[in-house]
């Protein structure tokens, strides 16, 4: 085929609803994760453009997964039938000043979103590191970022359009179904395709990013909660080396009227004297600004630039939940295995969450504080070292993130979410037969024993 024919193949398929293994084959690659290490199962994917081809296609379909923006570490989206992605529906379908709610199409990213709201003088209340991901997929898998008043980026969602299996839409709202809403919003991807997120929205902030260096792990025994307490989001990155916290990044709101003067000193931290990456030797120039330059709330809360790679591209990565009373007693055990840790890591990262009500978020009914671990991409090394990670972290009675890698047996994983029969029930109300089971759900969430 010549370049002119293998071009417009190219763009008459892309028109198409079905974007099909036909593309895949013609670009000669399998569709994969972000990271790489999850090639997916099936090359059929299918890209509708509106709710009612979702609903025809669901309806005939014995079974399928969504495909959010591909950025989980493990299987959870993965389908050995269909993938179902919602990329080219990625619209604001309104936005109610008065009610302080944005509802879009389930396609959008933040990356989309953020610029959209800031310009009509809104907000999120949070972001995770990078504004890549799109909103259903990182509300299915409660994704978070940090600070001590602030919920995982799912407790910003009030409502939600279901198409269930046979093909019906549902809407459930927390004002109104309070129950199976709290339930259905981190879903992980198991209760139907989610069609439409309404998220709850705030008045548009500006923020300051700073930066310190070196906080004796000292300190931070002594100091946690006023640490982690000292900015509207804070995150801590260490290597586990030299009894030190790397980075310590502070993410302040500024409010009206009142001036602020960066400290010279945190906690025994200096401040630093340029931008710096998570991972001190890589370039901050995909990172977002700090030196206390001030800038919108959704050009400081993630820690990388929509428009550039993320943290360091080639990487996997591991993260748990303990809760936040064993917040120290869990980091110093983490930091004894230093040496097992330290070849195979490129940075950890720790942060705090606030407690909330949704069934299979790692902080339901209690704050949490995440210890994140991106590791460099050696899947055996990852693979060997969490379950020490793991045996360490289980007294404390440890979650791991359902986007990234652990390797828990499911026994241990189901136990510790005391609404996981329930939301058993919901996902069986909303899907008899399994259409939206995957190996990874059948495996971990509806399995009988192990
Ligand atoms: C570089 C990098 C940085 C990250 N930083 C953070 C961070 O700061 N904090 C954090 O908590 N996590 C972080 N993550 C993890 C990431 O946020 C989660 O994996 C998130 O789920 C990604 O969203 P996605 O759309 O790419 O999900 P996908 O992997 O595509 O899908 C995830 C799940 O959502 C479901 N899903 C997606 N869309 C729909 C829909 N419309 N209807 C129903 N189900 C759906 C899928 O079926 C699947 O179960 C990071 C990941 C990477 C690669």
């Amino acid at each position: 085929m010549n370049k002119r024919a293998f071009l417009k193949l190219l763009s008459t398929l892309m028109a198409m609803p079905v974007v099909s293994p036909v593309l895949a084959w013609a670009l000669g690659e399998k569709l994969k994760n972000w990271a790489g290490n999850i090639e997916y199962s099936t090359e059929r994917l299918y890209s509708p453009s509106s709710s009612e081809q979702v609903r025809d296609f669901v309806g005939k379909q014995a079974k399928l997964k969504v495909l959010g923006t591909r950025h989980c570490f493990n299987g959870i989206a993965d389908s050995a039938d269909y993938l179902l992605s919602l990329k080219a529906m990625d619209k604001v379908i309104t936005l109610d000043p008065s009610a302080r709610t944005v509802t879009i199409e389930a396609g959008m990213t933040y990356g989309q979103l953020c610029p959209y709201l800031d310009g009509k003088g809104f907000a999120l209340h949070n972001l995770a590191s990078l504004p890549h991901i799109s909103v259903a997929g990182a509300c299915s898998t409660a994704t978070h970022g940090s600070g001590d008043g602030n919920g995982n980026l799912a407790t910003a969602v009030s409502a939600l359009e279901l198409i269930t299996a046979s093909g019906e839409v549902v809407k459930l709202s927390r004002a109104q179904d309070a129950v199976s809403f709290q339930g259905a919003v981190v879903g992980l991807g198991a209760l139907g395709v989610i069609a439409r997120l309404t998220l709850d929205i705030q008045p548009r902030y500006m923020m300051q990013q700073y930066v310190y260096e070196n906080l004796p792990l000292s300190a931070l025994k002594e100091h946690f909660d006023a640490i982690m307490s000292s900015a509207y989001s804070v995150s801590l990155f260490t290597d586990w080396q030299k009894q030190r916290l790397n980075e310590v990044w502070l993410k302040r709101r500024i409010e009206e009227g009142k001036s602020f003067e960066a400290p010279m000193e945190f906690f025994g931290a200096k401040p630093a004297t340029k931008n710096l990456h998570p991972i001190a030797e890589l370039s901050a120039e995909n990172c977002t600004p700090q030196m206390g330059v001030p800038g919108p709330w959704y050009e400081r809360l993630p820690h990388f630039r929509m428009g550039f790679t993320p943290s360091a591209g080639k990487e996997l990565q591991a993260e748990y939940f303990v809760p936040r009373e064993h917040a120290i007693e869990a980091i110093l055990a983490v930091e004894r295995l230093r040496d097992q840790v330290g070849p195979h890591l490129m940075i950890s990262e720790i942060r705090s969450i606030a407690a909330d009500d949704l069934w299979m978020s790692p902080c339901y009914k209690a704050p949490r504080v995440s210890i994140h671990f991106t590791w460099k991409p050696d899947r055996t090394a990852v693979q060997n070292l969490l379950p020490i990670i793991e045996k360490e972290l289980a007294p404390f009675n440890a979650r791991p993130h359902w986007g990234k890698l652990f390797t828990l047996s499911p026994r241990t994983l189901r136990a510790k979410y005391e609404k996981l029969p329930d939301f058993v029930d919901l996902c069986t109300q909303y899907d008899p037969k399994g259409k939206f089971r995957n190996e990874f759900l059948q495996r971990n969430i509806f399995a009988l024993a192990s």
